[in-house]
């Protein structure tokens, strides 16, 4: 039984032992299916007749009568709750986080203004941080996922998210992205239709583009060589947006590659596999 055919049955399950046992609003977990890890995705079939579905008070992405909740990767460990409305009535829904082991990365940077910046360097990276999280912020109207997302660059992937990370021995936040190598100048595409929320040049990002694929799901593609698309462009799936650099804090060329959603970083790989998932695809079969 595949997880989504067990959620079903779970639900089921679940209506009828709450009709059977009246009107207490108490909410049902599945144990089994119940559960996400810090910086994961946990999707959650939507209850008929739901809508205003909430995490940590910020909306959530909902695919195909699935929501999709991206989890903090500082998200302490336990029982986490989503907040819905349910035929006007304000409900809850409980999730467990639980753990899940990140494993450690060294990196040895030449350029010292790259792991300790001056306080000028600080400014800018803190008005960057700004910007940033502005974006994040967005909750535009939803695109159709139907398709799925698929990779933006085919290539070597040379760091998962969620990493340790340690420049020079210096214990940095965790690596919020996927990193996939490929040669200068190989075309970077969008996973899914979007409009282009930004493009920008920072401090450790590089040349970047930002992507909004709506409903609080937002994408971004960092040490780029060239941006191929201008702010407030409508892209396609799989149209290209920019090129492979080596610009802003590298050791080669390579995309960095964020997912947020629901304002927090969370693995694209996990969220590749969440949404094909939800929308009824396979990974593997989605093109390119
Ligand atoms: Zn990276």
């Amino acid at each position: 039984m595949n997880h989504r055919i067990a959620d079903r049955f779970w639900i089921r399950v679940c209506a009828a032992a709450a009709v059977a046992a009246s009107l207490a609003f108490t909410d049902v977990t599945d144990a089994a299916n119940a559960t996400a890890v810090p910086g994961g995705v946990y999707a959650w079939p939507v209850p008929e007749n739901s809508q205003n579905i909430r995490f940590q008070n910020r909306s959530v992405l909902v695919a195909n009568s699935t929501a999709l909740v991206g989890i903090p990767i500082k998200q302490p460990l336990g029982t986490a709750t989503l907040t819905f409305l349910q035929h006007g009535q304000q409900r809850t829904h409980a999730f467990e986080v639980v753990d899940k082991r990140y494993t450690e990365q060294r990196i040895t940077l030449k350029n010292q203004e790259m792991v300790t910046p001056n306080p000028e360097q600080l400014q800018r990276i803190r008005d960057e941080s700004t910007r940033q999280r502005a974006i994040y912020a967005r909750v535009s109207p939803s695109v159709d996922l139907s398709a799925g997302f698929t990779l933006p660059l085919r290539g070597r992937t040379t760091s998962l998210f969620g990493h340790r990370r340690f420049f020079n021995d210096q214990p940095r936040n965790p690596h919020s992205g996927l990193d996939i190598a490929a040669p200068t100048g190989t075309p970077v595409t969008a996973p899914g239709p979007a409009t282009v929320a930004l493009v920008d040049d920072l401090y450790y990002n590089g040349k970047t583009v930002f992507l909004d694929h709506g409903q609080g799901l937002i994408t971004m593609y960092c040490h780029l060589s060239a941006q191929t698309v201008s702010t407030g462009d409508r892209v396609e799936q799989n149209q290209q947006i920019g090129l492979v650099g080596a610009t802003g804090r590298v050791t080669g060329p390579h995309l960095h590659w964020s997912v947020s959603l629901n304002g927090y970083r969370i693995d694209p790989v996990t969220f590749r596999s969440k949404l094909a998932d939800a929308v009824g695809l396979e990974p593997e079969s989605i093109a390119r």
